[in-house]
C-alpha cells in the first residue's frame, strides 16, 4: 500500500473517531453490548430490522478509535442493507482483518480503511468487537458478547 493511500486510511479512521456516525441509541430496536477486555472497549449496537432489512443501525460507548471508527463505518455501511448480506458483509470483513498480512486484502471499499489492523493482533479485537456485536443483534441474541 502506498504511503498515501495509508494517511488517507488513517484519515477515515481518526475522522470517523472523531464525529462517529449513527452514534445514538435506537428504540424501539434489538441490541447487543460488545466488550473487549483486552482494550477495554465496550459498545453497543442497536439494529431495527423489518422484514429481511436492516431499517436502521446505530451504536453507543467508548473505547479506542479502532473499535470506534469500526463501529461507525460499519454503520454506515449496513444501513438498509438485507439482514443476508449484511451477514455475508460482516463474514468478508472478519476474512479482512484476519488474513495474512502480505496477502491482499478484500476490498471492501471504505471499511478498506481497517485492514491495516491485520499486522496488529490486539487491535484486530478492536476493529471486530462491533460486527461480533452486529451479528449477535442480527441473530437476535440479546447478550453480551466477547471478543474472548
Ligand atoms: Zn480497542
Amino acid at each position: 500500500m502506498s504511503s498515501d493511500l495509508q494517511e488517507l486510511y488513517q484519515e477515515v479512521i481518526l475522522d470517523h473517531n472523531k464525529r462517529p456516525r449513527n452514534f445514538h441509541a435506537l428504540d424501539p430496536a434489538r441490541q447487543v453490548e460488545g466488550y473487549n477486555p483486552l482494550c477495554g472497549d465496550r459498545l453497543t449496537v442497536y439494529a431495527r430490522v423489518e422484514g429481511d432489512r436492516v431499517q436502521d443501525v446505530a451504536f453507543l460507548g467508548s473505547g479506542c478509535a479502532i473499535s470506534k471508527a469500526s463501529a461507525s463505518l460499519m454503520t454506515d455501511a449496513v444501513k438498509g442493507m438485507r439482514v443476508a448480506d449484511a451477514i455475508g458483509l460482516i463474514d468478508r470483513f472478519h476474512e479482512m482483518v484476519t488474513s495474512p498480512s502480505g496477502e491482499p486484502a478484500g476490498d471492501l471499499g471504505k471499511l478498506s480503511a481497517l485492514a491495516g489492523v491485520r499486522e496488529f493482533p490486539m487491535r484486530v479485537k478492536c476493529a471486530i468487537l462491533a460486527w461480533h456485536a452486529l451479528r449477535a443483534v442480527l441473530a437476535d441474541h440479546a447478550e453480551t458478547v466477547s471478543t474472548e
